[in-house]
């Protein structure tokens, strides 16, 4: 079997969404997705990816993992080559699956479960699409700077119920099973002192979102706390002491992943586990990762480590360090199909992040078969690669920004 060619697509409606089907001369096609700067992604596809790729066995996964990593800039970090090579391995482990006629679980080592526990981030329908252009982390601040969810209300609108009713929220995710949810009550407020102190008054606002959330429903719910690296060492380290008689079930990127030794000593300044990784990339990053002791869940977004390849890769490192991991999924339908497949596989997997606003809502639209999502269980689709497919039709819409590479285009 021969690559035959590259599509990239891209939805104004997702701006930063980006999806790639790579083409065989058996009819096989495997599906990658990335997220965050896609046109810059897209450009690296066609002017790096797709010369590398067209003409070459699909099936030689180590070799295109290393092959695609071998470049003299641009294999360090979640950059837009890692991002791109990030989709382009999932679409190559989704091919060799399909050739088997196995799941990618299968391809990973077989299941180690049925199903993973999962945890719900409450988002709302539209958050994360933002404008085109650098998304900063202080725009994650509030729902309205992310689009939503004032603009197109519906039944999964957990953004703005974890601030307006978050005791409600709790209850209402134990009714459908779910026993973990993720929130941000802080961000908000980190804007104001550019992440470097937090005011007493505010610390009580985040701090009495939880106190709710226990009021309600008592230990009966995980609450995950995100910080998302808005804020400097000492502020973090307030925060969590601040929430820590509440038992979070961790601290999620309290402060920037680029200085891990930062955030050890914010992981040794607190009792709650400190989980970390999800904007970092390579097995090189988390194994200093695990070494500094940054984190004692190990995070990572399949769509921008570098696939599956490094994905798996980083599990199995972490099981050494006797670390979990939690795949991250806030970004699109490919990656959460993929991390089921990881999930429900590395023995080491500790719960898989999901996004009911999402899976309920847009990833419908996207793919025609999504993970099997009851009772707070996520299981991967059945049948041959991912077990699924980006659906025809978007092929087809005349506002999809679709470019395609081939030999012919190569000349
Ligand atoms: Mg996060």
């Amino acid at each position: 079997m021969k690559v035959t060619g590259i599509r990239t697509i891209r939805l104004p409606e997702h701006p930063q969404m980006l999806w790639l089907q790579v083409m065989t001369d058996e009819g096989l096609t495997g599906l990658g997705e990335t997220c965050l700067g896609p046109a810059t992604v897209e450009a690296h596809l066609h002017e790096t990816v797709a010369p590398y790729l067209i003409g070459q066995d699909p099936g030689r996964l180590a070799a295109h993992r290393r092959g695609l990593y071998d470049v003299f800039v641009g294999y360090e970090g979640t950059g837009a080559e890692t991002r791109g090579n990030s989709a382009t391995d999932v679409a190559l482990w989704d091919i060799a699956g399909q050739a088997a006629g196995l799941p990618v679980t299968s391809l990973l080592g077989g299941r180690t479960r049925d199903s993973i526990r999962i945890y719900n981030t409450c988002a709302g329908a539209r958050y994360g699409r933002g404008n085109r252009g650098a998304l900063k982390a202080s725009d994650r601040a509030t729902a309205g700077d992310r689009g939503l969810p004032q603009d197109e209300p519906g039944r999964y609108e957990d953004l703005q119920a974890a601030i307006e009713r978050p005791g409600e929220l709790a209850r209402d995710l134990l009714d459908q099973g779910i026993s973990g949810m993720k929130i941000w009550p802080f961000d908000q407020y980190a804007a104001a002192t550019g992440g470097h102190d937090i005011r007493p008054e505010d610390l009580r606002a985040g701090v009495r979102i939880i106190e709710q959330i226990r009021d309600a429903v008592g230990d009966a719910i995980d609450v995950h706390l995100e910080l998302h690296a808005v804020w400097h060492l000492p502020a973090a380290i307030r925060i969590a002491k601040a929430v820590e008689p509440f038992n979070p079930y961790w601290f999620e990127d309290a402060v920037k992943a680029h200085d891990l030794e930062a955030a050890a000593r914010f992981a040794a300044s607190t009792t709650v586990p400190a989980a970390m990784g999800e904007t970092l990339a390579g097995r090189w990053t988390f194994r200093r990762l695990m070494e500094t002791g940054a984190a004692r869940i190990i995070m990572f977004d399949i769509g921008w480590v570098g696939g599956l390849s490094e994905a798996s890769a980083i599990a199995a490192l972490a099981e050494s360090y006797e670390l979990p991991i939690a795949p991250h999924d806030c970004t699109g339908p490919v990656v959460l199909t993929a991390s089921a497949h990881l999930s429900t596989s590395a023995p080491n997997a500790m719960v898989q992040e999901t996004v009911r606003a999402y899976y309920r809502g847009w990833y419908g639209d996207i793919v025609t078969t999504l993970p099997v999502i009851e009772h707070g269980q996520i299981a991967p689709p059945p049948g041959p690669g991912l077990g699924t497919a980006l659906r025809p039709e978007l092929l087809t819409r005349p506002d999809a920004l679709i470019r395609t590479t081939t030999a012919a285009d190569l000349g």
